[in-house]
């Protein structure tokens, strides 16, 4: 889908992209997450979407790295926190106490990062414990005191964080049992897999998040099949095109209304 003049485009568009975070033209997506008991929605993560005035709608993939190298993630995930919690706090206010996740990058998590977002939360008068940070597990995330440290002021402030994507590659049990999180994201690549080695995994990855009180949620649910399947290894929640993409905010209530 995507050609080699959208790929080197998306390369050279630091600057663009400054641009459009400026102009509003990053809006958040919301993509529910379903309780796999009561089979209800219950928190909707924000994934960025660039509404580009040319190309149209241009997918994270093509920009949060770009952002990440030039520093501009933080600012961009500043102006998805603020689009998408005054959404969730304008659903709150119509009676739908739902959740809200959203994404962070390592490299976000200094120190003030946490002071910062609390204050934001409580500036729109969310309760903490419904928003929730999803920090995508590197090599280096259980090993740096400063996101540590972020991490764990975090959750003293009662903000959910979850580590995300783990299984899909560098996050050990062993570095998931030294972080601070009060979920787990097992990532859509260990859905994917079939046979014993990746039930074995996910199941371990839910044990250490069962003896740290911990949420667990499947990601990547196509099919009956895996929901079956994330039930079996013990999940809480599942999350994926079996229940839903990522929709605009103006169809999120049509899928709150649909239960
Ligand atoms: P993620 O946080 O792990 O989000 C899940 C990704 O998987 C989303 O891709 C979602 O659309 C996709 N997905 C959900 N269900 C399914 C499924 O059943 N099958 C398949 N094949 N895919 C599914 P998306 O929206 O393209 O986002 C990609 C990644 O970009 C996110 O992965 C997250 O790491 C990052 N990202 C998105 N928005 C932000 C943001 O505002 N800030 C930061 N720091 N990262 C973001
Ligand atoms: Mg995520
Ligand atoms: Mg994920
Ligand atoms: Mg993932």
């Amino acid at each position: 889908m995507e050609d080699r003049a959208s790929s080197s485009a998306s390369e050279n568009s630091a600057e663009e992209l400054q641009r459009a975070v400026r102009k509003g033209e990053l809006v958040p997506y919301f993509q529910p997450e379903y309780d796999l008991v009561s089979g209800r929605p219950v928190v909707f993560e924000a994934l960025s979407r660039w509404l580009h005035p040319e190309r149209g709608l241009v997918m994270p993939d093509r920009f949060i790295a770009v952002a990440e190298r030039t520093g501009l993630i933080g600012e961009l995930g500043r102006t998805i926190l603020a689009q998408a919690g005054r959404r969730v706090a304008d659903w709150h206010r119509r009676g739908r106490r739902i959740g809200l996740a959203v994404n962070v990058s390592p490299s976000q998590l200094r120190p003030e990062f946490a002071t910062t977002m609390v204050e934001f939360v409580r500036a729109l008068g969310l309760p903490e414990w419904t928003v929730t940070a999803e920090i995508t597990e590197t090599p280096a995330l259980s090993e740096t005191c400063e996101e540590v440290e972020t991490m764990q002021a975090l959750i003293a402030a009662g903000i959910g964080v979850s580590v995300d994507d783990f299984g899909s590659g560098f996050t050990s049990i062993e570095a998931l049992g030294r972080m601070p999180f009060t979920e787990v994201k097992i990532d859509r690549s260990l859905m994917r897999r079939p046979g014993a080695e990746a039930d074995a995994l996910a199941i371990e990855a839910i044990d250490v998040a069962r003896m740290r009180h911990a949420v667990v949620v499947a990601e990547g649910i196509e099919t009956a099949q895996d929901v079956a399947r994330a039930k079996g290894w013990g999940c809480d929640r599942g999350q994926g095109f079996f229940f839903s993409p990522a929709v605009p905010a103006s169809d999120v209530e049509r899928l709150l209304a649909a239960v």
